[in-house]
């Protein structure tokens, strides 16, 4: 069996190497970074001021906070309490966990359950980017399908509360929480004043600002056919989350055919449509990472479709033909950079 690992040290390296130049008074700029493993990945946070430093702590201190009460790995956070008592009653939540809940719950609905906060049964059946994934069967994964379902996950804002109301039923949010966590150190930085820098979560990242107060970052989206740091194309923005959702973030390999981790919640297996990755660009990296994923579920089409009438939301759709296509006119925020790919945008 071969496994996929995450891009997030090439996606790091690809932005400090664009990064470092000179700032608006002349003086050279100096990247001051640190790098944690979290949330099951790589997390670096980047500053370019020195006295910046002393916040990347309190930043990495937000993530903990966040792993700590969202985590499905961790046996005494939130949703895995939430987890344990399916079947049997409601659980108290923080205002976090129960907030997250909530958008999850709204993202499902917007896109028809082609994103879903329960599909933890189904990931934990095929078990992708973990030892012993295998191929699972017709049976099990009917089974698996039968407690995957966001309507049914029951909150109660009066009270901070949820509920699942199944045995089994299993709550996810790794869709999700990266994006959220990149939120939670974006705003450590903003409140301490800091004006710019750089959050990459896994391929999660966080642009604050603008770069080194002179105009747009540039952030590069990874060929999803290449892990060695190739990139299709660039994204320019400032104050932003680019978020990345790729076939070749974590799979296996068996008898020659590749399963990754985005599960379609129709027929309980990885998603199969062409696409290869969605980039998402949005203020809210939370929001970014839930349709970076979403949309990947639902295709080209109906996620073009979807991503156009939403609000503010920007999305780049990398197709395993080499095609490309953008949800909005790249004008000047969008370039492809590899020329063994070819933008749509004109056709449409
Ligand atoms: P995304 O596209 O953003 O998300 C894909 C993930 O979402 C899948 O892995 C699955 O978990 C879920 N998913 C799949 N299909 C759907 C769907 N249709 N609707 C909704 N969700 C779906 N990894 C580890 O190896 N060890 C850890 O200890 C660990 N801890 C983590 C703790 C937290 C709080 C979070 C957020 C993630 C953690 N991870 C861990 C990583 C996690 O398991 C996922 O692999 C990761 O979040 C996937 O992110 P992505 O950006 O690659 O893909
Ligand atoms: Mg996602």
């Amino acid at each position: 069996m071969k496994s996929g690992k995450t891009s997030a040290t090439i996606i790091l390296i690809l932005i400090v190497s664009l990064s470092v130049s000179c700032g608006g008074d002349g003086a050279s700029v100096q990247p001051y970074s640190e790098t944690r493993f979290a949330l099951g990945t790589t997390c670096s946070i980047t500053v370019y001021r020195k006295k910046d430093m002393k916040h990347l702590g309190e930043a990495f201190e937000a993530v903990n906070r966040v792993e700590n009460l969202m985590s499905v790995n961790l046996e005494d956070s939130e949703i895995s309490g939430l987890n344990n008592a399916a079947g049997k009653g409601r659980v108290e939540l923080s205002g976090e966990t129960f907030s997250l809940l909530e958008k999850s719950k709204a993202f499902a609905a917007v896109s028809g359950g082609a994103f879903d906060p329960t599909v933890g049964p189904l990931v934990s059946l095929w078990n992708i980017g973990n030892e012993g994934a295998r191929v699972s069967g017709r049976r099990e994964i009917l089974d698996a399908l039968t407690l995957v379902d966001y309507r049914r996950l029951e909150l109660f804002p009066d009270t901070s509360t949820a509920a699942l109301p199944l045995e089994g039923m299993k709550v996810d949010l790794g869709a999700i929480a990266k994006g959220y966590a990149a939120d939670a150190a974006v705003k450590v930085l903003r409140d301490a004043g800091v004006p710019y820098g750089i959050v990459n979560f896994g391929g999660n990242v966080y642009a604050l600002g603008e770069r080194y107060g002179e105009g747009p970052w540039r952030i590069g989206i990874q060929d999803p056919e290449d892990e060695r740091g190739n990139y299709v194309g660039i994204v320019k923005i400032e104050d932003q989350a680019v978020v990345t959702s790729g076939k070749y973030e974590r799979f296996f390999v068996e008898d020659g055919v590749r399963y990754h981790h985005i599960l379609s919640t129709l027929d309980g297996k990885p998603v199969d449509n062409g696409i290869a990755s969605v980039t998402v660009v949005d203020r809210d990296s939370a929001r970014a990472d839930a349709f970076s994923t979403l949309l990947f579920v639902l295709g080209l089409e109906e996620g073009m479709r979807l991503a156009a009438e939403t609000p503010y939301l920007r999305a780049v759709f990398i197709m395993e033909d080499k095609s490309v296509y953008t949800s909005m006119d790249p004008g000047t925020w969008f370039s492809i950079n590899d020329d063994r790919y070819t933008l749509k945008g004109e056709e449409r």
